[in-house]
């Protein structure tokens, strides 16, 4: 696997497939600036080799090309947090960008214009890629949120640097991190799987149970295990044509020694709504017209024994309707469980869209080991698959 560290960056231009799709407010300033943040490592580490740096990336979904998608947007804030003056170019293909990249000195940058200008970014065009590919001497790829795409940028382009290609810190950090919880995991390892449907994380559960010692499995996928078993579960929600996929799982997890933990008890609520009336319920015995909502104290208990037991944790999807207040609480006990297993030695790793934000939301962020930046590239990650953009570096 080549990093950064397998080259000399000194006199030469790195072109960097960066992941800068960060959120807008209405006066075009970044409201959460984690994705620049994150990429900064690899930035700083090239310039200070004495390379430059040509930055590509998407921003949003444009339709052609549309002002409000632009770059130039946030090329003040990337210039706030490397602390180093960043020239644009408005097309990221094209004589002005091959210009203003040819003038890069060491220790300059430049960024692109919105990669998804053109269609042929996302559909992986051979001839676009070529042309992106002569903008730099050695190709980064350090965008995990995009590296389950084979689009023009982030993994057609690799073929075009034999040898001169590599992962940037971030990509690296995030391999690695499924790896540890994945292939070498310190036992015993467990996933928290939660989220709202069993036919959402079926794939991921199904290539986890070789991995796992413990499996827990909360949110709205308890449900479809619990009725699946013969219990009632009022107006939760439930998956019927999964009840027997649920059964499924729970056999094949006992063939392979897995120990699947879901909750005994929730907080039911008579809707769907953080003001409604709420009471504890046994999880198999939930009154008509009442859904189950979070993770009762039982559970709770439960599971905070079974995290403090374990090595390595991956936790993917929230335990409850964190959205709203009156169901947050089994998110935020599963994660300070986490946190005090993290700090008792535990390798801790949270992928996926939902958890990821609840993590950051409720404080967590720095009390676990590693909180991935790549939503559907986690997924795809934790369903075995090998992601495009990382089998192009390899290859
Ligand atoms: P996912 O994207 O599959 O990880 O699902 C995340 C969503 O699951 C969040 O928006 C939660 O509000 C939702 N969720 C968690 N627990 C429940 C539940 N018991 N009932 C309904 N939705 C839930």
């Amino acid at each position: 696997m080549k990093t950064l560290n397998d080259f000399n960056f000194q006199d030469k231009r790195a072109l960097i497939r960066v992941d800068f799709n960060v959120p807008l407010d209405d006066n075009f300033k970044v409201t959460d600036d984690t994705r620049i943040v994150s990429a900064k490592p690899t930035i700083i580490k090239i310039l200070e080799d004495g390379g430059s740096c040509v930055l590509m990336s998407h921003l949003g979904r444009p339709k052609g090309v549309q002002d409000e998608f632009s770059l130039k947007h946030i090329v003040n804030k990337i210039e706030d947090i490397l602390g180093v003056e960043v020239k644009f170019a408005s097309n990221c293909v094209g004589p002005e960008a091959e210009e203003k990249a040819n003038a890069l000195q060491p220790g300059e940058i430049l960024v692109l214009e919105n990669l998804r200008f053109h269609e042929e970014e996302k559909n992986g065009d051979k001839n676009f890629a070529e042309q992106l590919s002569k903008l730099g001497d050695i190709y980064v790829n350090d965008a995990f949120g995009t590296a389950h795409r084979a689009h023009a940028s982030t993994t057609i382009i690799a073929q075009f640097f034999s040898e001169a290609k590599c992962f940037g810190n971030l990509l690296a950090k995030e391999i690695e991190s499924i790896k540890k919880v994945m292939d070498n995991g310190e036992k015993p390892v467990l996933a928290v799987l939660g989220g709202a449907k069993v036919s959402s994380k079926i794939t991921v559960i199904e290539n986890i149970l070789d991995k796992v010692d413990h499996l827990i499995i909360g949110g709205g996928m308890t449900f479809t295990f619990v009725k699946a078993q013969g219990g009632k579960v009022g107006d939760s929600i439930c998956e019927d044509d999964k009840m027997e996929l649920a059964l499924e799982i729970m056999k094949q997890a006992e063939a392979k020694g897995v120990k699947i933990h879901i909750p005994i008890d929730v907080i039911a609520a008579d809707a769907f709504s953080n003001d409604a009336n709420i009471q504890i319920c046994d999880v198999k015995h939930i009154p008509d017209g009442w859904q189950g909502l979070d993770a009762g104290p039982k559970s709770l208990a439960i599971f905070d024994a079974v995290v403090n037991e374990c090595k390595t944790i991956l936790w993917n999807g929230p335990l409850g309707v964190f959205e709203m207040e009156s169901f947050a609480n089994g998110t935020i006990a599963l994660g300070n469980s986490i946190a005090n297993a993290t700090q008792n030695g535990a390798f801790s790793l949270v992928g996926g869209g939902d958890s990821v934000a609840a993590v950051k939301q409720f404080g967590f962020e720095h009390k676990v080991s590693y909180v991935s930046t790549g939503g559907g590239a986690m997924l795809e990650s934790l369903e075995g698959k090998t992601l495009p953009g990382i089998a192009a570096i390899l290859d």
